[in-house]
C-alpha cells in the first residue's frame, strides 16, 4: 500500500459554543456527544477503520462517556486544548502553557498515556505554540497546511515584515501532517453561527466528489501520498454525511494502493 487516508475528528463538543451568544447553540455540542458520535463509532466498527480524535479536555470532562467510548473502541485520543480558546487569545506564555498541560492531564485521566499528537483549536498558533509542542515532547502536529498531500517537518514560525521577504523559521524535529481547509466539513456544511438562517448548507456528495477527486488525483501524481480529512462530529454525524463517508470508506477499501491510517502511524511511518 503506497497511499493512506486519514479520518480525522475534531470532538469540540460544546467547547467551540462557549462564546456564542445564544445558549441553544450549545445543544449542537450535546448532539455530537450523545448522538453524533455513537452513531460514527458505530460506522468504524461496521467497516473496521481506525481513526484520530481531537479532544478538548472541556470535551473529555464534559462528556466522559463518549469520550470513554473512543478510546475504548480502539481510536486515538490526542491534544487539542483544553478549553478549545484560539491559542493566540492567550495573554501570556503561562496562560497559554496552563491551558496545554489542563489539555495533556485530561487525556492522560482518560487513556493512561500523553498524548503525542496535536492540533490547534481554532485561530492557528501563538507565537509560542511550536515551542510548548517541543517542551511536551509532541512527536507530529495536524494543523498546518504547507503542503497538502505529504508530510513535512514543522518549522518556527519565522519572521513576517512588510519591507522585507518573508523568511521561514528554522525546522524542528516536529512532523506536521497537512490538513487543508477545503478537507475540513465544518467550512463547507455548517452555517456560520452568527448568521444561520442567512447562509446555505453544503451538498454532502459536492464535498465528497471533491474530496475523491483529490484522491485520484494523489493516487496518480504523488508517492506515498496522504489525504487527510478533518471532520466534526456534530457536522459529520448527520445522516447524509454519515451515508456519503460510509460509501467513501467502502470504495477507498476496495483500493490496492490505498488504505486507512491513523495519524500516528503516518507521522511515524514519515519520520522512519
Ligand atoms: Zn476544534
Amino acid at each position: 500500500m503506497s497511499h493512506s487516508v486519514c479520518l480525522t475528528y475534531d470532538f469540540d463538543a460544546v467547547s467551540g459554543w462557549t462564546s456564542a451568544g445564544m445558549p441553544e447553540y450549545r445543544s449542537w455540542g450535546v448532539y455530537g456527544a450523545e448522538t453524533c458520535v455513537p452513531r460514527l463509532l458505530d460506522l468504524h466498527d461496521r467497516t473496521g477503520v481506525s481513526s484520530t480524535w481531537f479532544v478538548p479536555g472541556h470535551t473529555i470532562e464534559s462528556f466522559p462517556e463518549a469520550a470513554g467510548a473512543i478510546h475504548d473502541r480502539g481510536h486515538e485520543i490526542q491534544h487539542h486544548g483544553w478549553s478549545h480558546d484560539p491559542l493566540p487569545s492567550f495573554d501570556s506564555r503561562d496562560a497559554e502553557r496552563r491551558d496545554f498541560v489542563r489539555g495533556i492531564e485530561a487525556i492522560e485521566e482518560l487513556t493512561g498515556e500523553p498524548p503525542t499528537g496535536f492540533r490547534n483549536p481554532a485561530g492557528g498558533f501563538s507565537e509560542h505554540t511550536v515551542d510548548l509542542l517541543r517542551e511536551f515532547g509532541f512527536e507530529w502536529d495536524s494543523s498546518g497546511t504547507e503542503r497538502d498531500l505529504r508530510p513535512y517537518y514543522l518549522r518556527e514560525p519565522g519572521t513576517v515584515e512588510h519591507d522585507r521577504p518573508y523568511r521561514r523559521g528554522d525546522r524542528t524535529g516536529i512532523v506536521t501532517v497537512p490538513v487543508p481547509w477545503h478537507r475540513d466539513d465544518w467550512l463547507q456544511l455548517f452555517p456560520v453561527a452568527s448568521d444561520p438562517q442567512f447562509v446555505s448548507y453544503g451538498h454532502e456528495p459536492d464535498v465528497f466528489h471533491r474530496w475523491r477527486t483529490e484522491l485520484e488525483w494523489m493516487r496518480d501524481h504523488v508517492e506515498e501520498g496522504v489525504l487527510t480529512l478533518l471532520l466534526h462530529p456534530q457536522c459529520a454525524g448527520r445522516a447524509p454525511f454519515v451515508a456519503e463517508l460510509e460509501a467513501f470508506i467502502e470504495d477507498v477499501t476496495d483500493l490496492d494502493d490505498t488504505g486507512f491510517a491513523d495519524v500516528s502511524t503516518v507521522a511515524a511511518s514519515f519520520r522512519s
